[in-house]
């Protein structure tokens, strides 16, 4: 209550403007994920890795829009790139242009099990377009997707339930990195699943990365059983220069993950509202208007300035250098949270520059899966994680408020150090 009390005396012109807003959007919200309790903070503007309050304070941002903010607000190629294009492409021709090839082979050569591709709009449409190509190859209708798995608006499986899904009928729901479960599942359900969708970390589901074991042990059976295994990508492609995949290496083969499919989103276009799905050429020929009569369309999917961002974005920024040291930074920052959390409840999950600070009631045990972060909700550790999200914005962090820190491109390691003690004084 002292926690609310400070944050709404120090934030009146956000308390208004939720006000206000609640009259117009459910909630005065259009992105649920914002939503924060007694009101969220209204952002005026950011400027690289900062945001700028409407009560005029500023915050070092931690939060990086959940991953897709990997460029920051302000990023000068970026900001180049947009004017030139407005100024001498246009907006959205609405018609074929070569920067899609170009951007696509971009991708490509990045992700090598990626033959042919599409652009769609967002992550969420990614994954239902890959999902839909699986169904018409397979002829089946089932998907095996797992406990805490976040896949888009329409995808999201945290309380073990396609909750916003109309045919909840279609989805298996396993748990998260059990291989034997995983192979009972498929034993039993081989004959009607279309694919397995599954991120190589669990992200909205708490920075839990899923193990070289289990991932491999999808793609076999999947292999094994002609279902159509996809890797959703949208949030780790930045975890390495080619994607978490090209790290996960088969416990005896030592070969990376190959999935079928590949969905990717995010930062890809620089942080321009994007989409990609991609994988064997065969499977993406369902696409393919020469031969194939299924429809992918979508008003924005090439349009310009995604497109021509999408040319910049990983061959002049995210170069494989940049994206190995900022990972980098980001693992060190990981190991000195858990050091200065060391004996408490806090413990923090993740991997490379995409991290989650959790409160359990046993920080020594491993977190494997959702049900290993169970706590009880109205108790404790919940109250720790609601204190520690009105510390770190009090101190000037902006951090989400289940948790999730990503870095930005350019954050200093002095920066992560001024944070790595502000959790200090909060532990
Ligand atoms: N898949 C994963 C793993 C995600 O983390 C997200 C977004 O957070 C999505 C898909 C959905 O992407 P979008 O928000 O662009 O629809």
């Amino acid at each position: 209550a002292t926690a609310h009390q400070r944050y709404t005396t120090a934030n009146p012109t956000s308390s208004r403007l939720h006000v206000e807003a609640t009259s117009h959007l459910p909630g005065g919200n259009t992105r649920s994920v914002l939503h924060a309790s007694p009101f969220p903070l209204y952002i005026t503007s950011g400027t690289g890795n900062t945001l700028l309050d409407a009560d005029g304070h500023h915050y070092l941002d931690l939060v990086g829009d959940m991953t897709a903010g990997l460029f920051g607000h302000s990023q000068l190629k970026i900001q180049m790139t947009l004017v030139k294009t407005i100024s001498s492409v246009g907006l959205n021709l609405g018609a074929t242009t070569s920067t899609e090839s170009q951007f696509a082979a971009v991708i490509k050569e990045r992700v090598k099990c990626i033959e042919q591709l599409r652009f769609c709009n967002s992550g969420t449409e990614a994954n239902l377009y890959a999902l839909i190509i699986a169904k018409i190859h397979t002829r089946r209708r089932k998907v095996l997707v797992f406990k805490g798995a976040y896949h888009g608006g329409v995808l999201g499986f945290a309380a073990g339930v396609a909750v916003n899904n109309v045919d909840r009928d279609e989805w298996l729901i396993g748990k998260y990195n059990d291989v034997a479960g995983l192979r009972e599942l498929i034993t039993q359900h081989k004959g009607e699943l279309a694919a397995v969708l599954v991120e190589g970390m669990m992200g909205a589901g708490g920075g839990i990365p899923g193990s070289a074991e289990f991932l491999h042990a999808i793609q076999d059976e999947c292999r094994f059983n002609s279902i159509i295994f996809i890797l959703d990508e949208v949030m780790t492609f930045r975890l390495a220069p080619s994607g978490l995949q090209s790290t996960i290496l088969h416990p005896i083969t030592h070969q990376p993950l190959s999935p079928d499919l590949t969905t990717l989103g995010k930062n890809i276009a620089g942080g321009i509202g994007i989409g990609a799905f991609g994988g064997r050429a065969d499977l993406m020929a369902v696409y393919d208007p020469r031969t194939s009569p299924v429809p992918h369309s979508g008003t924005f999917n090439n349009n310009s300035l995604a497109m021509a961002c999408g040319l910049v974005a990983l061959p002049q920024i995210y170069t494989p250098s940049a994206c190995l040291e900022l990972n980098a930074l980001g693992d060190e920052l990981r190991a000195r949270l858990n050091e200065v959390g060391a004996g408490t409840k806090m413990k923090v999950t993740g991997l490379g520059a995409v991290n989650t600070v959790h409160f359990v009631p046993n920080p020594a045990a491993e977190i494997r899966s959702v049900e290993d972060l169970e706590v009880d909700y109205g108790g404790f550790e919940e109250a720790l994680r609601g204190l520690f999200y009105f510390w770190a914005i009090e101190k000037g962090y902006w951090v989400a408020t289940r948790g999730l820190i990503s870095l930005i491109l350019g954050t200093t390691r002095e920066e992560v150090e001024g944070f790595v003690e502000v959790v200090r004084e909060f532990v």
